[in-house]
């Protein structure tokens, strides 16, 4: 019989366990390969994400033979249309287990059933299906190392290869593939299944081993930048943990920590799907934030990259225009939105989603939650970060916040990151919005008020 394959964030054709069920299914008919454009998670929002997308959905066609069906709408309609036109009864996909895709997943296994036909659901995008480590007590864990440990030693199986001999019916009718935006002046890294392995094999073979420490430098280009591949599913993070096993030493250990913390925030969300916005730690989400015309100027200069900070202008320059941000400087630019600002963490959290090229709503507001000291390992509430500290350990020599701050690129060393101790000021670049030394004060006694 033929069957469907709906790709979602899953574009890829290796360690597809879904796909090969598939094609295996179909047996000597054929598979359709569907993607639908849902405006609900595929959203246009900032140009370097739809520019990912709309690339890696032609990467996929080509490796296809130009057979990829796109679609656009909403999936309840569209996924059982694109089955009956085939006479397909069953359609396979990989699960989903955010709040919005198993919600949506059930609403399209339902349309399907009514029309008679069945959808499957094999692997997940992560090592470990959320909500299978648990507790010896079957409780799930709340704090990382914990669950890391467990995570350990309840393994994941090798990845498979892709499938061999699949007969894909001819995409006829689709509704045409999304453009792909013009952005001059951006270098954005390639999309793709190919790329993906690419820049995998490239960072096992000349980065892991330093990965430990220059994973802190965003001077360095020390991190993998695998997150936007694993984001949209064009590599299995199976894939990078079999690759990884054969490497050993710091780095390496160091890196599968990092891809268990993917794991393990896709696992509080799926047990508190409410962690996604609402502090997971209430008392401390209680601390009063400010709103109203100042704290809204300040929002505003803080997403445009104009704080007068300069290594939080640097890491929102570089988010606004390649649309991702090295890990530590999303740690300063979220701390100083909500430590220095006083703002609520899930305004930052909104404005990192919409343009991350990897924005995920586990890592991103999870991440963000631990920032703020709200979620499972917060970083205690009274650490407030420096930025001007956090500036010169991390980016010693100043050649970050040059690279993406045009206004300082004639200042040397480290001596940009305090632009208002030079003798002449900048031209262009603006004053400290905020004293950070008073509102990190401010911050104390706010986590007091709550405290008590
Ligand atoms: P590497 O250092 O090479 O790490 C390898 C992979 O491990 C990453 O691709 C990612 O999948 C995973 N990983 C690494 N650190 C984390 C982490 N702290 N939490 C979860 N997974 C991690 N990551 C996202 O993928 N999407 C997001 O929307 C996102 N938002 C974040 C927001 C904040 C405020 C913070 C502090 C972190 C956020 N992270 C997010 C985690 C981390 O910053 C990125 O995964 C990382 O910077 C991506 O670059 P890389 O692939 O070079 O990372």
């Amino acid at each position: 019989p033929n069957t469907v394959f709906w790709f979602r964030r899953d574009l890829r054709l290796i360690d597809n366990p879904a796909l090969l069920e598939a094609v295996s299914a179909a047996g000597d008919d054929g598979v359709r390969a569907l993607f639908v454009l849902d405006p609900v998670p595929f959203r246009a929002s900032g140009g370097p994400r739809t520019s990912h997308l709309a690339r890696s959905l032609r990467a996929l066609d080509d490796a296809l033979g130009g057979a990829l069906l796109i679609r656009h709408g909403d999936p309840v309609t569209e996924v059982p249309r694109a089955a009956a036109e085939i006479d397909a009864d069953e359609v396979y996909i990989a699960a989903d287990y955010g709040p919005y895709g198993s919600r949506r997943d059930q609403r399209v296994e339902k349309a399907l059933l009514d029309a008679g036909a069945t959808l499957h659901r094999t692997g997940s995008p992560y090592a470990v299906a959320p909500g299978r480590v648990r507790k010896p007590d079957g409780t799930p864990y709340r704090v990382f190392t914990p669950f890391s440990k467990a995570w350990r030693t309840h393994g994941w199986r090798g990845p498979v290869d892709a499938p061999k001999k699949v007969s894909w019916l001819p995409a006829k009718d689709g509704d045409g593939f999304p453009d792909v935006p013009d952005l001059p002046d951006v270098e954005l890294p390639e999309a793709g299944e190919d790329a993906a392995r690419e820049r995998l094999a490239a960072f096992l073979d000349e980065k892991v081993r330093h990965y430990k420490s220059d994973r802190n430098r965003p001077d360095h280009d020390g991190t993998s930048r695998l997150s936007v591949h694993l984001k949209y599913g064009e590599l299995h993070p199976r894939t990078i943990l079999a690759e990884l096993a054969k490497h050993r030493g710091e780095g390496a250990d160091t890196f599968r920590n990092e891809i268990c913390w993917r794991d393990f925030y896709a696992d509080v969300m799926f047990h508190r799907p409410e962690s996604v916005w609402e502090s997971l730690d209430q008392r401390v989400g209680s601390i009063e934030t400010d709103s109203g015309k100042q704290a809204d100027e300040r929002f505003e200069a803080w997403a445009a990259g104009r704080t007068g900070f300069p290594i939080v202008d640097a890491g929102m320059r570089q988010l606004l225009s390649v649309g991702w941000m090295h890990n530590r400087v999303r740690m300063i630019t979220a701390s100083f939105l909500v430590k220095d600002l006083h703002l609520p963490w899930q305004r930052g959290a909104a404005h990192f989603l919409d343009l991350l090229v990897d924005g995920d709503y586990a890592s991103n507001n999870h991440g963000w939650q631990w920032v703020a000291g709200t979620g499972t390992d917060a970083a205690p509430y009274i650490r407030v970060f420096n930025p001007v500290t956090q500036g010169k350990k991390f980016d010693p020599d100043g050649g970050y916040v040059r690279r993406w701050v045009p206004e300082l690129a004639e200042v040397s060393g480290a001596a940009v990151h305090e632009p208002w101790t030079l003798e002449t000021q900048p031209e262009g670049y603006p004053e400290p919005i905020v004293d950070h030394a008073a509102e990190r004060k401010e911050t104390l006694d706010r986590f007091e008020r709550v405290r008590r």
